[in-house]
Protein backbone atom coordinates (compact mmCIF):
# COMPACT_ATOMS: atom_id res chain seq x y z
CA UNK A 1 0.00 0.00 0.00
CA UNK A 2 3.01 2.37 0.36
CA UNK A 3 5.40 3.39 -1.68
CA UNK A 4 5.71 1.28 -4.70
CA UNK A 5 8.23 0.76 -7.69
CA UNK A 6 5.86 -0.27 -11.09
CA UNK A 7 7.32 -1.30 -14.21
CA UNK A 8 5.55 2.26 -16.24
CA UNK A 9 7.30 3.94 -13.12
CA UNK A 10 10.44 2.18 -12.65
CA UNK A 11 12.65 5.80 -12.11
CA UNK A 12 9.99 6.75 -10.06
CA UNK A 13 9.23 6.17 -6.39
CA UNK A 14 5.15 6.65 -5.56
CA UNK A 15 4.81 7.38 -1.63
CA UNK A 16 1.28 6.88 -0.56
CA UNK A 17 -0.58 7.35 3.10
CA UNK A 18 -1.25 3.72 4.66
CA UNK A 19 -4.26 5.35 6.18
CA UNK A 20 -5.83 6.44 3.41
CA UNK A 21 -4.11 5.25 0.42
CA UNK A 22 -4.05 8.38 -1.16
CA UNK A 23 -0.68 9.38 -3.21
CA UNK A 24 1.49 11.94 -0.99
CA UNK A 25 3.95 12.67 -3.84
CA UNK A 26 6.75 11.05 -5.76
CA UNK A 27 10.71 11.21 -6.14
CA UNK A 28 12.62 10.43 -9.05
CA UNK A 29 14.92 7.37 -7.87
CA UNK A 30 18.72 7.40 -8.62
CA UNK A 31 20.63 4.47 -10.93
CA UNK A 32 23.84 3.03 -9.06
CA UNK A 33 25.75 5.39 -11.29
CA UNK A 34 23.89 8.39 -9.76
CA UNK A 35 24.77 7.18 -6.31
CA UNK A 36 28.38 6.88 -7.59
CA UNK A 37 28.26 10.51 -8.52
CA UNK A 38 26.68 11.99 -5.63
CA UNK A 39 29.32 10.10 -3.27
CA UNK A 40 32.25 11.50 -5.67
CA UNK A 41 30.60 15.15 -5.89
CA UNK A 42 30.26 14.61 -2.00
CA UNK A 43 33.76 13.86 -1.77
CA UNK A 44 34.74 17.23 -3.33
CA UNK A 45 32.73 18.84 -0.65
CA UNK A 46 33.60 17.49 2.11
CA UNK A 47 37.16 18.93 1.26
CA UNK A 48 36.12 22.57 1.16
CA UNK A 49 33.40 21.38 4.37
CA UNK A 50 35.90 20.00 6.75
CA UNK A 51 38.15 23.47 6.63
CA UNK A 52 34.90 25.28 8.15
CA UNK A 53 35.08 26.72 11.77
CA UNK A 54 32.60 25.54 14.30
CA UNK A 55 30.96 28.52 14.33
CA UNK A 56 30.17 28.25 10.75
CA UNK A 57 28.99 24.75 11.16
CA UNK A 58 26.78 25.70 13.82
CA UNK A 59 25.52 28.74 12.19
CA UNK A 60 24.12 26.09 9.74
CA UNK A 61 22.84 23.61 11.74
CA UNK A 62 21.45 26.26 13.99
CA UNK A 63 19.40 28.30 10.75
CA UNK A 64 18.59 24.71 10.26
CA UNK A 65 16.49 24.51 13.47
CA UNK A 66 15.18 27.67 12.63
CA UNK A 67 13.39 26.73 9.10
CA UNK A 68 12.39 23.29 10.80
CA UNK A 69 10.80 25.73 13.74
CA UNK A 70 8.81 27.77 10.99
CA UNK A 71 7.50 24.98 9.42
CA UNK A 72 6.77 22.71 11.96
CA UNK A 73 3.09 21.84 11.21
CA UNK A 74 4.01 21.36 7.65
CA UNK A 75 6.52 18.72 8.84
CA UNK A 76 4.67 17.26 11.08
CA UNK A 77 1.91 16.48 8.75
CA UNK A 78 4.09 15.33 5.86
CA UNK A 79 5.87 12.90 8.23
CA UNK A 80 2.11 11.81 9.28
CA UNK A 81 1.16 11.10 5.84
CA UNK A 82 3.87 9.28 4.91
CA UNK A 83 4.48 6.92 8.00
CA UNK A 84 0.95 7.07 9.22
CA UNK A 85 2.07 7.93 12.64
CA UNK A 86 -0.19 10.85 14.49
CA UNK A 87 0.29 14.39 14.18
CA UNK A 88 0.98 15.17 17.80
CA UNK A 89 3.40 12.10 17.59
CA UNK A 90 5.65 13.63 14.61
CA UNK A 91 6.11 16.19 16.77
CA UNK A 92 6.75 15.09 20.24
CA UNK A 93 8.90 12.31 19.43
CA UNK A 94 10.65 13.35 15.68
CA UNK A 95 10.80 16.70 15.39
CA UNK A 96 11.20 18.31 19.44
CA UNK A 97 13.79 15.79 20.30
CA UNK A 98 15.94 16.46 16.85
CA UNK A 99 15.46 20.28 17.41
CA UNK A 100 16.93 18.84 20.66
CA UNK A 101 19.44 17.40 19.46
CA UNK A 102 20.55 19.91 16.48
CA UNK A 103 20.83 22.63 19.40
CA UNK A 104 23.02 20.43 21.42
CA UNK A 105 25.52 19.13 18.85
CA UNK A 106 25.78 22.32 17.25
CA UNK A 107 26.85 24.37 20.65
CA UNK A 108 28.98 21.36 21.82
CA UNK A 109 30.62 19.71 19.19
CA UNK A 110 33.94 22.06 18.77
CA UNK A 111 34.51 21.67 22.96
CA UNK A 112 33.83 17.88 22.20
CA UNK A 113 36.75 17.48 19.61
CA UNK A 114 38.57 19.77 20.75
CA UNK A 115 42.29 18.69 20.53
CA UNK A 116 43.16 16.71 24.17
CA UNK A 117 46.28 15.67 25.31
CA UNK A 118 46.99 12.10 26.32
CA UNK A 119 49.38 11.10 29.49
CA UNK A 120 51.53 8.88 28.17
CA UNK A 121 53.39 8.25 31.88
CA UNK A 122 57.23 7.55 31.56
CA UNK A 123 57.34 8.48 28.09
CA UNK A 124 57.04 12.59 29.19
CA UNK A 125 60.26 12.10 31.31
CA UNK A 126 61.78 11.40 28.20
CA UNK A 127 60.46 14.58 26.44
CA UNK A 128 57.42 13.09 24.61
CA UNK A 129 54.37 14.48 24.46
CA UNK A 130 50.63 13.23 22.94
CA UNK A 131 47.89 14.63 22.36
CA UNK A 132 44.91 13.25 19.79
CA UNK A 133 42.96 15.51 17.18
CA UNK A 134 39.77 14.67 15.48
CA UNK A 135 39.41 14.28 12.06
CA UNK A 136 36.10 13.87 10.11
CA UNK A 137 35.81 10.71 8.07
CA UNK A 138 34.66 12.30 4.76
CA UNK A 139 31.36 11.28 3.16
CA UNK A 140 29.31 9.90 5.60
CA UNK A 141 26.54 7.47 4.09
CA UNK A 142 23.41 7.38 5.93
CA UNK A 143 20.47 4.71 5.10
CA UNK A 144 17.34 4.94 7.32
CA UNK A 145 14.35 3.13 8.19
CA UNK A 146 11.09 4.54 7.53
CA UNK A 147 9.63 4.40 11.31
CA UNK A 148 11.05 7.36 12.15
CA UNK A 149 11.99 9.11 8.82
CA UNK A 150 12.70 12.26 10.17
CA UNK A 151 14.62 12.51 13.26
CA UNK A 152 16.65 9.71 12.87
CA UNK A 153 18.58 10.91 9.35
CA UNK A 154 18.04 14.16 10.14
CA UNK A 155 20.12 13.67 13.75
CA UNK A 156 23.01 12.14 12.06
CA UNK A 157 23.67 14.46 9.29
CA UNK A 158 23.38 17.28 12.23
CA UNK A 159 25.77 15.38 13.93
CA UNK A 160 27.95 14.30 10.58
CA UNK A 161 27.81 17.90 9.41
CA UNK A 162 28.91 19.53 13.02
CA UNK A 163 32.12 16.94 12.82
CA UNK A 164 33.14 18.12 9.51
CA UNK A 165 31.83 15.48 7.22
CA UNK A 166 29.66 15.66 4.31
CA UNK A 167 26.72 13.28 3.63
CA UNK A 168 24.62 11.42 1.25
CA UNK A 169 21.13 9.84 2.85
CA UNK A 170 19.37 7.34 0.84
CA UNK A 171 15.84 7.72 2.71
CA UNK A 172 13.86 4.87 2.90
CA UNK A 173 11.55 3.95 0.13
CA UNK A 174 8.38 4.54 2.27
CA UNK A 175 9.24 7.79 3.27
CA UNK A 176 10.91 9.37 0.48
CA UNK A 177 9.58 12.89 0.96
CA UNK A 178 10.16 13.45 4.17
CA UNK A 179 14.03 12.57 2.96
CA UNK A 180 13.26 15.20 0.63
CA UNK A 181 12.81 17.43 3.16
CA UNK A 182 15.60 16.86 5.16
CA UNK A 183 17.49 17.67 2.20
CA UNK A 184 15.44 21.26 1.24
CA UNK A 185 16.19 22.27 5.05
CA UNK A 186 20.13 21.87 4.56
CA UNK A 187 19.68 23.82 0.87
CA UNK A 188 17.08 26.68 2.35
CA UNK A 189 19.65 26.82 5.40
CA UNK A 190 22.65 27.89 3.20
CA UNK A 191 24.41 24.78 3.15
CA UNK A 192 27.43 24.52 0.10
CA UNK A 193 25.08 23.19 -2.61
CA UNK A 194 25.61 19.14 -2.33
CA UNK A 195 26.57 19.16 1.62
CA UNK A 196 24.10 17.06 2.53
CA UNK A 197 22.55 14.94 -0.67
CA UNK A 198 19.71 12.76 -0.67
CA UNK A 199 19.49 9.82 -3.00
CA UNK A 200 16.22 7.64 -3.69
CA UNK A 201 15.39 4.05 -3.86
CA UNK A 202 14.62 1.07 -2.46
CA UNK A 203 17.06 -1.87 -1.28
CA UNK A 204 19.06 -1.83 -4.17
CA UNK A 205 19.76 1.70 -4.00
CA UNK A 206 20.75 1.20 -0.34
CA UNK A 207 23.18 -1.22 -1.60
CA UNK A 208 24.38 1.09 -4.55
CA UNK A 209 25.25 3.62 -1.59
CA UNK A 210 27.08 0.91 0.39
CA UNK A 211 28.75 -0.19 -2.92
CA UNK A 212 29.80 3.61 -3.96
CA UNK A 213 32.33 3.43 -0.58
CA UNK A 214 31.27 6.65 1.51
CA UNK A 215 33.79 7.07 4.39
CA UNK A 216 31.58 5.98 7.21
CA UNK A 217 28.11 4.30 6.89
CA UNK A 218 25.33 4.97 9.23
CA UNK A 219 22.49 2.34 8.67
CA UNK A 220 19.63 1.92 10.52
CA UNK A 221 17.02 -1.14 10.19
CA UNK A 222 16.81 -4.81 10.68
CA UNK A 223 18.72 -7.39 11.49
CA UNK A 224 18.37 -8.96 8.23
CA UNK A 225 19.69 -6.19 5.95
CA UNK A 226 22.25 -4.82 9.15
CA UNK A 227 23.89 -8.19 8.03
CA UNK A 228 24.10 -7.79 4.04
CA UNK A 229 25.54 -3.95 5.00
CA UNK A 230 28.16 -5.11 6.99
CA UNK A 231 29.19 -7.55 4.51
CA UNK A 232 29.48 -5.59 1.74
CA UNK A 233 30.38 -3.08 3.41
CA UNK A 234 33.67 -5.24 4.16
CA UNK A 235 34.55 -5.11 0.85
CA UNK A 236 35.81 -1.81 0.69
CA UNK A 237 36.27 -1.68 4.74
CA UNK A 238 33.72 0.76 5.44
CA UNK A 239 33.29 1.51 8.68
CA UNK A 240 29.64 0.76 9.43
CA UNK A 241 27.44 1.92 12.69
CA UNK A 242 24.33 -0.54 12.45
CA UNK A 243 21.08 0.23 14.70
CA UNK A 244 19.13 -2.78 14.47
CA UNK A 245 16.20 -4.33 15.67
CA UNK A 246 14.84 -5.01 19.09
CA UNK A 247 12.18 -6.85 21.38
CA UNK A 248 12.82 -4.83 24.21
CA UNK A 249 11.54 -6.20 27.84
CA UNK A 250 9.86 -3.90 30.54
CA UNK A 251 10.45 -5.30 33.80
CA UNK A 252 7.63 -4.40 36.40
CA UNK A 253 7.83 -5.41 40.31
CA UNK A 254 5.17 -5.99 42.68
CA UNK A 255 6.14 -2.66 44.57
CA UNK A 256 5.95 -0.34 40.83
CA UNK A 257 3.51 2.54 40.70
CA UNK A 258 1.06 0.41 38.88
CA UNK A 259 -0.80 3.23 37.56
CA UNK A 260 2.17 4.70 36.45
CA UNK A 261 3.60 1.45 34.90
CA UNK A 262 0.42 0.69 33.16
CA UNK A 263 0.37 3.95 31.43
CA UNK A 264 4.14 3.50 30.42
CA UNK A 265 3.64 -0.06 28.72
CA UNK A 266 0.63 1.05 26.92
CA UNK A 267 2.84 4.34 25.31
CA UNK A 268 5.65 2.21 24.91
CA UNK A 269 3.83 -0.55 23.29
CA UNK A 270 1.46 1.30 21.07
CA UNK A 271 3.40 4.56 20.06
CA UNK A 272 4.10 4.51 16.31
CA UNK A 273 1.67 1.75 16.47
CA UNK A 274 4.41 -0.59 17.98
CA UNK A 275 6.82 0.60 15.22
CA UNK A 276 9.84 1.86 16.96
CA UNK A 277 12.91 0.14 18.08
CA UNK A 278 12.54 0.15 21.36
CA UNK A 279 8.82 -0.02 21.77
CA UNK A 280 7.71 -2.55 24.60
CA UNK A 281 7.32 -5.70 23.21
CA UNK A 282 7.66 -8.14 25.96
CA UNK A 283 6.05 -7.24 29.52
CA UNK A 284 7.56 -9.13 32.34
CA UNK A 285 5.47 -8.33 35.74
CA UNK A 286 5.39 -9.94 39.21
CA UNK A 287 2.68 -12.98 39.66
CA UNK A 288 1.75 -11.13 42.65
CA UNK A 289 0.68 -7.74 40.90
CA UNK A 290 -0.64 -9.14 37.02
CA UNK A 291 -3.90 -9.35 37.18
CA UNK A 292 -4.45 -5.76 38.44
CA UNK A 293 -1.73 -4.64 35.99
CA UNK A 294 -3.72 -6.39 32.98
CA UNK A 295 -6.28 -4.86 33.75
CA UNK A 296 -4.94 -1.31 33.83
CA UNK A 297 -3.59 -1.60 30.27
CA UNK A 298 -6.63 -2.99 29.09
CA UNK A 299 -8.18 -0.08 30.80
CA UNK A 300 -6.34 2.41 29.26
CA UNK A 301 -5.97 1.06 25.89
CA UNK A 302 -10.06 0.65 25.54
CA UNK A 303 -9.60 4.42 25.65
CA UNK A 304 -7.52 5.17 22.88
CA UNK A 305 -8.32 6.40 19.32
CA UNK A 306 -7.30 4.51 16.49
CA UNK A 307 -7.61 6.50 13.04
CA UNK A 308 -5.66 8.44 10.41
CA UNK A 309 -2.66 10.54 11.64
CA UNK A 310 -3.68 13.88 10.93
CA UNK A 311 -6.78 13.68 13.52
CA UNK A 312 -5.24 15.67 17.00
CA UNK A 313 -7.23 13.23 18.89
CA UNK A 314 -5.79 9.54 17.40
CA UNK A 315 -3.22 8.08 19.56
CA UNK A 316 -2.60 5.18 17.09
CA UNK A 317 -1.94 5.13 13.42
CA UNK A 318 -2.35 2.45 10.83
CA UNK A 319 1.11 0.45 10.06
CA UNK A 320 3.17 1.58 7.99
CA UNK A 321 2.97 -0.83 5.21
CA UNK A 322 1.64 -4.20 4.12
CA UNK A 323 4.58 -6.13 5.08
CA UNK A 324 4.40 -5.24 8.85
CA UNK A 325 0.89 -5.79 8.84
CA UNK A 326 1.14 -9.42 7.92
CA UNK A 327 4.11 -9.55 10.30
CA UNK A 328 1.74 -8.74 13.05
CA UNK A 329 -1.14 -10.69 11.97
CA UNK A 330 0.87 -13.75 11.70
CA UNK A 331 2.43 -12.90 15.35
CA UNK A 332 -0.87 -12.50 16.73
CA UNK A 333 -2.33 -15.77 15.46
CA UNK A 334 1.21 -17.83 16.90
CA UNK A 335 0.85 -16.45 20.20
CA UNK A 336 -2.94 -17.62 19.72
CA UNK A 337 -1.99 -21.25 18.46
CA UNK A 338 0.11 -21.20 21.39
CA UNK A 339 -2.08 -21.16 24.21
CA UNK A 340 -1.95 -17.17 24.88
CA UNK A 341 -5.21 -15.05 25.44
CA UNK A 342 -5.65 -12.18 23.60
CA UNK A 343 -7.48 -9.62 26.37
CA UNK A 344 -7.84 -6.62 23.84
CA UNK A 345 -7.66 -5.97 20.09
CA UNK A 346 -5.67 -8.78 18.15
CA UNK A 347 -8.15 -8.54 15.10
CA UNK A 348 -7.44 -6.64 12.13
CA UNK A 349 -10.96 -6.01 11.20
CA UNK A 350 -11.99 -4.79 13.99
CA UNK A 351 -13.11 -1.47 12.71
CA UNK A 352 -11.12 2.17 12.98
CA UNK A 353 -12.57 3.50 15.90
CA UNK A 354 -12.27 7.08 14.46
CA UNK A 355 -15.44 7.91 13.49
CA UNK A 356 -14.68 9.76 10.23
CA UNK A 357 -12.10 6.80 9.06
CA UNK A 358 -14.91 4.63 10.18
CA UNK A 359 -17.66 6.43 7.53
CA UNK A 360 -15.34 6.28 4.54
CA UNK A 361 -16.47 3.89 1.43
CA UNK A 362 -13.07 2.79 1.08
CA UNK A 363 -11.63 0.47 3.70
CA UNK A 364 -8.01 0.59 4.20
CA UNK A 365 -6.64 -2.59 5.67
CA UNK A 366 -3.40 -0.91 7.06
CA UNK A 367 -4.72 -1.10 10.51
CA UNK A 368 -4.31 -3.24 13.04
CA UNK A 369 -5.97 -2.58 16.56
CA UNK A 370 -3.38 -2.14 20.14
CA UNK A 371 -3.71 -5.90 21.31
CA UNK A 372 -3.18 -6.60 24.84
CA UNK A 373 -1.78 -10.51 25.17
CA UNK A 374 -1.46 -12.45 28.49
CA UNK A 375 0.01 -16.45 28.97
CA UNK A 376 3.09 -15.32 26.82
CA UNK A 377 5.77 -17.27 27.70
CA UNK A 378 9.54 -16.59 25.95
CA UNK A 379 9.40 -20.18 24.22
CA UNK A 380 6.60 -18.70 21.68
CA UNK A 381 8.06 -17.30 18.69
CA UNK A 382 6.21 -14.17 19.13
CA UNK A 383 8.01 -13.41 21.99
CA UNK A 384 11.20 -14.31 20.46
CA UNK A 385 11.34 -12.37 16.88
CA UNK A 386 10.93 -8.03 16.71
CA UNK A 387 6.90 -7.67 15.79
CA UNK A 388 7.19 -3.86 15.19
CA UNK A 389 3.31 -3.77 15.86
CA UNK A 390 0.61 -2.63 18.35
CA UNK A 391 1.03 -5.77 20.13
CA UNK A 392 1.95 -6.16 24.21
CA UNK A 393 2.24 -9.41 25.43
CA UNK A 394 2.48 -10.22 29.18
CA UNK A 395 4.64 -12.84 31.10
CA UNK A 396 4.76 -13.45 34.58
CA UNK A 397 7.39 -14.08 37.14
CA UNK A 398 8.66 -15.41 40.97
CA UNK A 399 11.84 -13.64 41.44
CA UNK A 400 14.30 -11.11 40.53
CA UNK A 401 16.80 -13.35 38.97
CA UNK A 402 13.82 -15.01 36.90
CA UNK A 403 12.94 -11.52 35.85
CA UNK A 404 16.37 -10.81 34.95
CA UNK A 405 16.87 -13.93 32.86
CA UNK A 406 13.96 -13.75 31.37
CA UNK A 407 14.64 -10.38 29.91
CA UNK A 408 18.06 -11.75 28.80
CA UNK A 409 16.67 -14.26 26.96
CA UNK A 410 16.85 -12.78 23.40
CA UNK A 411 18.90 -12.49 20.79
CA UNK A 412 18.19 -8.59 21.06
CA UNK A 413 19.72 -5.91 23.67
CA UNK A 414 18.58 -2.49 22.31
CA UNK A 415 16.72 -0.84 25.42
CA UNK A 416 15.00 -2.48 28.57
CA UNK A 417 12.88 -0.80 31.36
CA UNK A 418 12.54 -2.23 35.32
CA UNK A 419 9.56 -0.62 37.48
CA UNK A 420 9.73 -0.45 41.19
CA UNK A 421 9.55 2.23 43.52
CA UNK A 422 13.14 0.94 45.45
CA UNK A 423 15.50 2.28 43.65
CA UNK A 424 18.21 0.88 45.07
CA UNK A 425 16.35 -2.57 43.25
CA UNK A 426 15.79 -0.94 40.03
CA UNK A 427 19.78 -0.27 39.52
CA UNK A 428 20.85 -3.19 40.46
CA UNK A 429 18.36 -5.34 38.18
CA UNK A 430 19.10 -2.41 35.40
CA UNK A 431 23.16 -3.42 35.21
CA UNK A 432 22.02 -6.88 34.96
CA UNK A 433 20.67 -6.20 31.77
CA UNK A 434 22.15 -6.82 27.98
CA UNK A 435 20.85 -3.80 26.71
CA UNK A 436 22.03 -0.50 25.34
CA UNK A 437 19.74 1.64 27.52
CA UNK A 438 17.81 0.74 30.40
CA UNK A 439 15.49 2.67 31.72
CA UNK A 440 14.28 3.04 36.02
CA UNK A 441 10.69 4.00 35.71
CA UNK A 442 10.75 5.20 32.49
CA UNK A 443 10.28 3.50 29.12
CA UNK A 444 11.32 4.25 25.28
CA UNK A 445 12.14 7.90 24.77
CA UNK A 446 15.89 8.20 25.39
CA UNK A 447 16.48 8.38 21.73
CA UNK A 448 15.40 11.57 22.50
CA UNK A 449 18.02 12.60 24.78
CA UNK A 450 20.68 13.51 22.29
CA UNK A 451 22.94 13.69 24.66
CA UNK A 452 22.97 9.91 25.72
CA UNK A 453 24.09 7.37 23.80
CA UNK A 454 21.97 5.18 21.45
CA UNK A 455 22.81 1.79 20.57
CA UNK A 456 21.81 -1.66 21.03
CA UNK A 457 24.04 -5.00 22.59
CA UNK A 458 24.40 -8.35 20.68
CA UNK A 459 22.11 -8.55 17.48
CA UNK A 460 20.40 -5.03 18.24
CA UNK A 461 23.13 -3.12 16.38
CA UNK A 462 27.23 -2.28 16.20
CA UNK A 463 28.32 1.31 17.81
CA UNK A 464 26.44 4.20 18.55
CA UNK A 465 24.59 7.02 17.24
CA UNK A 466 23.53 10.25 19.66
CA UNK A 467 26.09 11.41 22.98
CA UNK A 468 29.96 11.97 22.63
CA UNK A 469 29.82 8.16 21.45
CA UNK A 470 27.90 8.94 18.79
CA UNK A 471 30.14 11.69 17.91
CA UNK A 472 33.06 9.89 17.88
CA UNK A 473 31.88 7.84 15.26
CA UNK A 474 31.87 10.58 13.22
CA UNK A 475 35.54 11.53 13.18
CA UNK A 476 38.90 9.47 13.02
CA UNK A 477 41.22 10.25 16.14
CA UNK A 478 44.82 11.47 15.07
CA UNK A 479 47.67 11.00 17.44
CA UNK A 480 50.34 13.75 16.85
CA UNK A 481 53.17 12.60 19.01
CA UNK A 482 56.30 15.25 19.87
CA UNK A 483 59.49 14.72 20.38
CA UNK A 484 61.03 17.81 22.26
CA UNK A 485 64.48 17.15 23.17
CA UNK A 486 65.72 15.63 19.71
CA UNK A 487 68.95 16.01 20.29
CA UNK A 488 69.73 12.38 21.24
CA UNK A 489 69.11 9.38 19.34
CA UNK A 490 66.47 6.88 21.08
CA UNK A 491 68.29 4.03 22.95
CA UNK A 492 66.34 1.61 21.16
CA UNK A 493 67.47 2.43 17.65
CA UNK A 494 69.73 0.09 15.18
CA UNK A 495 72.02 -1.58 15.64
CA UNK A 496 71.56 -3.57 17.79
CA UNK A 497 74.15 -4.82 20.50
CA UNK A 498 74.77 -7.10 23.29
CA UNK A 499 74.70 -3.63 25.57
CA UNK A 500 71.36 -2.79 23.98
CA UNK A 501 69.91 -6.07 24.75
CA UNK A 502 71.14 -5.37 28.48
CA UNK A 503 68.81 -1.97 28.04
CA UNK A 504 65.85 -3.31 26.39
CA UNK A 505 65.53 -5.37 29.56
CA UNK A 506 65.96 -2.53 31.39
CA UNK A 507 62.91 -1.36 29.49
CA UNK A 508 60.83 -4.36 29.97
CA UNK A 509 61.75 -4.95 33.45
CA UNK A 510 61.66 -1.26 35.13
CA UNK A 511 60.23 1.39 32.75
CA UNK A 512 57.58 -1.27 32.20
CA UNK A 513 56.17 -1.11 35.30
CA UNK A 514 55.46 2.42 34.80
CA UNK A 515 57.63 2.43 38.65
CA UNK A 516 59.09 5.70 38.35
CA UNK A 517 61.86 4.50 41.27
CA UNK A 518 62.37 1.12 39.25
CA UNK A 519 63.14 3.33 36.21
CA UNK A 520 65.76 5.42 38.00
CA UNK A 521 67.58 2.14 38.64
CA UNK A 522 68.22 2.01 34.65
CA UNK A 523 69.23 4.74 34.19
CA UNK A 524 73.28 4.07 33.84
CA UNK A 525 72.15 1.61 31.86
CA UNK A 526 70.72 3.58 29.56
CA UNK A 527 73.27 6.01 29.81
CA UNK A 528 75.63 3.09 28.52
CA UNK A 529 73.35 2.85 25.75
CA UNK A 530 73.36 6.18 24.55
CA UNK A 531 77.13 6.69 24.81
CA UNK A 532 77.73 3.48 22.61
CA UNK A 533 75.74 4.91 19.83
CA UNK A 534 76.89 8.59 20.11
CA UNK A 535 80.26 7.18 19.43
CA UNK A 536 79.42 5.26 15.97
P1 LIG B 1 14.97 -2.57 6.45
O1 LIG B 1 16.19 -3.28 6.91
O2 LIG B 1 14.02 -3.29 5.59
O3 LIG B 1 15.38 -1.24 5.62
C1 LIG B 1 16.15 -0.22 6.19
C2 LIG B 1 16.81 0.59 5.09
O4 LIG B 1 17.74 -0.23 4.40
C3 LIG B 1 15.84 1.11 4.02
O5 LIG B 1 16.24 2.42 3.67
C4 LIG B 1 16.07 0.15 2.86
O6 LIG B 1 15.79 0.69 1.60
C5 LIG B 1 17.55 -0.14 2.99
N1 LIG B 1 17.99 -1.41 2.41
C6 LIG B 1 17.29 -2.54 2.22
N2 LIG B 1 18.08 -3.51 1.68
C7 LIG B 1 19.31 -2.96 1.54
C8 LIG B 1 20.56 -3.44 1.07
N3 LIG B 1 20.71 -4.69 0.64
N4 LIG B 1 21.62 -2.60 1.10
C9 LIG B 1 21.50 -1.33 1.56
N5 LIG B 1 20.34 -0.81 2.00
C10 LIG B 1 19.26 -1.61 2.01
O7 LIG B 1 14.27 -2.02 7.76
P2 LIG B 1 12.91 -1.23 7.87
O8 LIG B 1 11.78 -2.19 7.70
O9 LIG B 1 12.96 -0.01 7.05
O10 LIG B 1 12.97 -0.76 9.40
C11 LIG B 1 12.53 -1.52 10.47
C12 LIG B 1 13.69 -2.03 11.28
O11 LIG B 1 14.53 -0.95 11.69
C13 LIG B 1 13.25 -2.72 12.56
O12 LIG B 1 13.96 -3.90 12.73
C14 LIG B 1 13.62 -1.70 13.64
O13 LIG B 1 13.82 -2.25 14.92
C15 LIG B 1 14.87 -1.10 13.07
N6 LIG B 1 15.17 0.19 13.66
C16 LIG B 1 16.21 0.29 14.54
C17 LIG B 1 16.50 1.50 15.15
C18 LIG B 1 17.64 1.63 16.14
O14 LIG B 1 17.95 2.74 16.51
N7 LIG B 1 18.25 0.54 16.59
C19 LIG B 1 15.72 2.62 14.86
C20 LIG B 1 14.67 2.49 13.96
C21 LIG B 1 14.40 1.27 13.37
Amino acid sequence: MSAVLTAETADELISTNPATGEEVGRVVTAAPEDVQAAVEGSREIFHKWKTTSFAERKALVMRAREIILADIDGIAKLISAESGKPFGEAISMEIAPVLDLMQWVARGAEKMLRPKRVGIGLYGLLGRSSKKIYKPYGVVGIIPAWNYPFSIPLGEAAMAVMAGNSVVIKPSELTPLVGEKIGEIFETSGAPDGLVQIVHGAGETGAALVDAAPDKLMFTGSVATGKKIAKAAAENLTPTVLELGGKDPMIVFEDANLELAAGGAVWGAFCNAGQSCSSVERLYVHESVADELTRLIVEKTRALKQGSGDHEDVSIGPMSSERQLKIVEDHVAAFREAGAKIEFGGNADIPVRHAEDADKSVRVPLFFPPTVITGATNDMRSMREETFGPTLPIATFKTEEEAIALANDSEFGLTASVWTRDYAKGRRVAEQIEAGSVCINEVLYTHGIGQTPWGGFKNSGRGRTHGIEGLMELVQPQHIHTNRIALLPNAWWMPYTPTAVETFRGFATKFASGSLLKTTTMMPQLLKRLKELLKR
